[in-house]
């Protein structure tokens, strides 16, 4: 009986112990060490079988919904697995890997509200690609879609620190969202990025490929939006622009 509930493999299996004797004693000592039933001399032949029927029906549904719920289980860990997958594709553009619109969007909206309680700074860069319709014309499109994921792993290796996001605005654009970080740090990362774009070399007619970056930090205010703030990094990379492009301008905020 023992030697039976000790291995798993025949743990589960019902055991009728037959035995000569009505001992109280004998009878809880076979059912503490988990005998199914106990029967006192060998009974005749119809209850016998009926007794067996009973605890062979018995096991063998405990069988069977064991391995039901193991199957439903191993399902369960598939379906998290499969929605874990799903939610982080959601958030991520297909072509450089880094976050999306969407997940920009949401990200910024979130930082911003906790920018607004904590008073603490908040910084984004907004980037784009220089002359990058020409790269087209010139190079053709998947060039092209080469030198976005190029310059999508130097934006992605620019922001350190894990509450940073990157992420592609759309098009040749990019922005990247910089947490509890003022304006001289954020516009050092510009200034770094544009560097290292120039030095990845790429030739682009008779120069190389660059970005602009246009910067901007805020303390979030009562009746600023994260619109707002998205216009004053838009505002700034329109003046890199006009600038000569391949390089870096500030936001210059009024307060
Ligand atoms: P600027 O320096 O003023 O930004 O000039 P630009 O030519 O980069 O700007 P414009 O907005 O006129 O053109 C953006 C170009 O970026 C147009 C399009 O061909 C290219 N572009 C946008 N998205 C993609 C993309 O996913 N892949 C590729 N290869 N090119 C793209
Ligand atoms: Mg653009
Ligand atoms: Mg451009």
């Amino acid at each position: 009986m023992r030697e039976y509930r000790k291995h798993a493999s025949t743990r589960a299996v019902p055991v009728i112990v037959l035995s000569s004797k009505e001992d109280p004693a004998t009878k809880g000592e076979a059912f503490a060490a988990g005998a199914n039933d106990y029967l006192v001399k060998l009974p005749d032949r119809i209850e016998l079988i009926a007794r067996i029927r009973y605890h062979t029906r018995a096991y063998l549904d405990h069988v069977q919904r064991d391995s039901a719920h193991r199957a439903l289980r191993e399902s369960q860990r598939q379906l998290i697995s499969a929605n874990l997958e799903l939610e982080r594709l959601t958030r991520i553009d297909g072509l450089t890997g880094l976050g999306n619109r969407r997940y920009f969007d949401e990200y910024l909206a979130a930082e911003w509200k906790r920018a607004f309680r904590a008073q603490s700074p908040l910084s984004l860069l907004m980037i784009d690609a220089d002359n990058f319709k020409r790269y087209n014309d010139t190079y053709g499109h998947m060039a092209g879609d080469d030198v976005l994921k190029q310059i999508a792993r130097v934006i992605q290796s620019g922001s350190g620190r894990s509450t940073d996001l990157a992420a592609r605005y759309g098009g040749e654009e990019f922005v990247i969202v910089l947490v509890d970080t003022i304006l001289e740090q954020s516009s050092a990362i510009a200034e770094r990025l544009v560097q290292s774009v120039r030095e990845l070399n790429i030739p682009h007619g008779p120069d190389r490929v660059t970005i602009s970056v246009g910067v901007a930090t805020a303390v979030p205010t009562e009746n600023e939006t994260p619109n707002d703030f998205v216009n004053a990094a838009d505002l700034a990379l329109f003046r890199a622009k006009s600038e000569g492009r391949n390089r870096v301008a500030l936001h210059m905020s009024r307060s």
